[in-house]
């Protein structure tokens, strides 16, 4: 039999989320940290409100991020107007299948995974779930980690505007997509950060009660 394990909260300790201070015995709910003075929350507040919020409005403009074009190309000669996967799709007919594939995966495949793991972990802390918390957990790191990989979409758009302006006398710009795809990445990157990952611990000491 594994011994019961004893969450900081049920011990009234608390953690400080800008210095680590563990304090102990705070009464009551807005209290300061002793040493940098940061408010002090048992679980970050509103977090779960907070979370579904950012993701709907993520999912919603994940849309216009994949129709609308994020890059306008015009030269004397042509005008064009090219979305995410039309950009892949040239990449890939033009032979730089690598540059394709890893476009391909930071702007239309990491995002999208990112917003459903995050739902499920919404949802499963919503419901009280017990279920793989451990998974979750993990889950919940990685989908932090990939956060900071993510604007790399942005710095492959760049390096070839600046191949472009090098090669031709093309413009480039960017299109209405582009912006709808900061948003996504940004707003995605929020709700990993309020989602309260204590939260997926909090039935078990429920249970055991
Ligand atoms: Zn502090």
């Amino acid at each position: 039999m594994t011994p019961r394990a004893v969450s900081a909260a049920d011990e009234g300790l608390l953690n400080c989320h800008s210095c680590g201070l563990l304090s102990k015995n705070v009464p009551n709910a807005h209290d300061r940290c002793p040493r940098c003075g940061a408010h002090l929350h048992l679980r970050k507040p509103d977090s779960l409100a907070r979370t579904w919020a950012l993701l709907i409005a993520a999912f919603l403009l994940y849309i216009p991020a994949n129709i609308l074009p994020v890059m306008h190309t015009a030269s004397i000669i042509y005008e064009e107007d090219d979305t995410i996967m039309s950009g892949v799709v040239y990449l890939w007919t033009s032979g730089s299948w690598p540059l394709a594939i890893l476009v391909f995966c930071a702007s239309v495949t990491v995002p999208l995974a990112k917003l459903i793991a995050l739902s499920v972990l919404a949802w499963t802390a919503q419901h009280k779930s017990t279920w793989r918390q451990q998974e979750r957990t993990r889950l919940y790191r990685l989908v932090e980690f990939v956060g900071r990989w993510s604007m790399l979409d942005i710095f492959v758009v760049t390096l070839m505007v600046g191949l472009v302006h090098f090669q031709s006398l093309a413009t480039i710009s960017a299109g209405p997509g582009a912006v709808a795809f900061a948003a996504v990445v940004v707003l995605t990157m929020f709700a990993a950060m309020s989602f309260d990952p204590r939260l997926i611990w909090d039935p078990e000491q429920k249970q055991d009660d």
